[in-house]
């Protein structure tokens, strides 16, 4: 068997594209204007910037006026949270909705307004990674200031009830904000059809460049600023234009919000087939609803096992994997996501996530699920957690 390269991390981040890099590399050398200065180099780049607008924001099926560049999706979620917080907080408004598994650019967020004397009610998911809606319209108060809800979980895929949840907030009068990152490019997004408030976007999970994001803010609602200096973005959000990575952000949102069913199609059998393989192993699991997931996502719990060592051994046969969430890796804590749906920590610790898209062929998913088996067994021989297990002592 020779040994392949398979890049299964794309929810970690992905390769950018031969189509954005071409259209970004003009603005590095020739076409490198600053989007502010009037001269014509100026206002080409400030002509490219509002094209790229344009096709963030069909993407989105929002309007120009509505998308706002930022530096990350991470920067994305502060703004719409914090400074959403901050505002209604003078109405009285001073508490904030979210859920238990959101990323940590939310969660964290929510734990600083905490500090700042707000209230913050975490939405539990079920065993599936799903949020009832329901939930969320009993935890609605007269003061709640905004709902916040991942469109879909960065570790195990499960896309939650936006639509419904949206025209729950909306019935209320309560402002929802989405951290779509994970989302867009793989499921249809119409902020309006869908009656979304507010959405965050990242450019590195679609084949843009690492630190170029947008936030989508419905017209009429107001947002203070979260960074403070020129009058970049009609005066909402300073900094000079990273113009290369703006043009290349719509270029990639392009490309990503087109074509997703026929990618999916492509997609979803290969994942199927993974998943079943994965499953044929003793003691596994999969993490998440096995239906309402990103195509390209499967995360499998082994017990007995330890998942850092797994990826370790997974990239000696050149296949890069994730186990938790890599903004998460390095810390020895077990996966707040995967904890959430009610995982014991010992089977939290031995999970994998892939993350594949329509570039991973039917060989890829022959030799992932050739070499896996031999992984798996190796690394159970050696660990005290699988003896003390097949002993039948408990191991916790
Ligand atoms: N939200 C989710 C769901 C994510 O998966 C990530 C990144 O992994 C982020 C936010 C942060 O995005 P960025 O890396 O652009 O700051």
């Amino acid at each position: 068997m020779d040994k392949r390269f398979i890049y299964a991390d794309n929810a970690a981040t992905t390769a950018v594209s031969e189509e954005v890099l071409n259209a970004m590399l003009p603005h590095f050398r020739t076409a490198y204007g600053n989007a502010s200065s009037i001269y014509k180099l100026g206002r080409d780049a400030q002509r490219d910037v509002e094209e790229a607008r344009a096709k963030v924001a069909k993407a989105l099926g929002a309007d120009p006026k509505e998308i706002f560049f930022t530096s990350c999706g991470s920067e994305s979620d502060n703004w719409a949270i914090k400074c959403t917080a901050e505002r209604l907080a003078k109405k009285g408004k001073k508490h904030i909705i979210t859920s238990v598994f959101e990323h940590h650019a939310v969660l964290h967020t929510c734990e600083y307004l905490e500090k700042q004397g707000f209230e913050v009610t975490y939405i539990p998911v079920s065993d599936k990674g799903l949020i009832d809606p329901e939930d969320v319209k009993n935890a609605i108060r007269e003061d709640t200031a905004l709902v916040t809800i991942m469109y879909a979980n960065n570790e195990i895929g499960t896309i939650q009830p936006i639509e419904e949840i949206a025209a729950i907030c909306k019935e209320k009068k309560v402002l929802f904000h989405t951290d779509a990152v994970q989302a867009v490019g793989h499921i249809d997004i119409d902020v309006h059809k869908q009656g979304i408030d507010m959405l965050s976007l990242s450019g590195h999970k679609i084949h843009a460049q690492k630190g170029i994001g947008a936030l989508y803010v419905r017209k009429g609602i107001v947002l203070p600023n979260l960074i403070h200096g020129g009058g970049q973005e009609r005066g909402k959000r300073a900094g000079t234009e990273n113009v290369p990575a703006i043009v290349g952000l719509g270029v990639a949102m392009e490309i990503a919000c087109t074509g997703i069913a026929e990618r999916n199609a492509k997609i979803l059998p290969k994942r199927e087939r993974l998943i079943d393989g994965l499953l044929k192993l003793p003691y596994t699991r999969l993490n998440g609803d096995r239906e309402k997931r990103l195509p390209g996502n499967l995360n499998i719990s082994f017990e007995g096992l330890e998942g850092e060592s797994l990826l370790l051994m997974l990239d000696n046969y050149g296949i890069c994997g994730s186990s938790g969430s890599a903004c998460t890796s390095g810390s020895l804590d077990p996966s707040h996501v995967l904890l959430s749906i009610g995982l014991k920590h010992e089977i939290a610790h031995g999970s994998l996530r892939l993350s594949i898209e329509d570039d991973v062929t039917d060989e890829d998913v022959d030799y992932i699920l050739e070499v896996m088996p031999t992984i798996v067994e190796r690394l159970r021989s050696m660990s005290p957690v699988w003896e003390r297990m097949m002993k039948g002592e408990a191991y916790e």
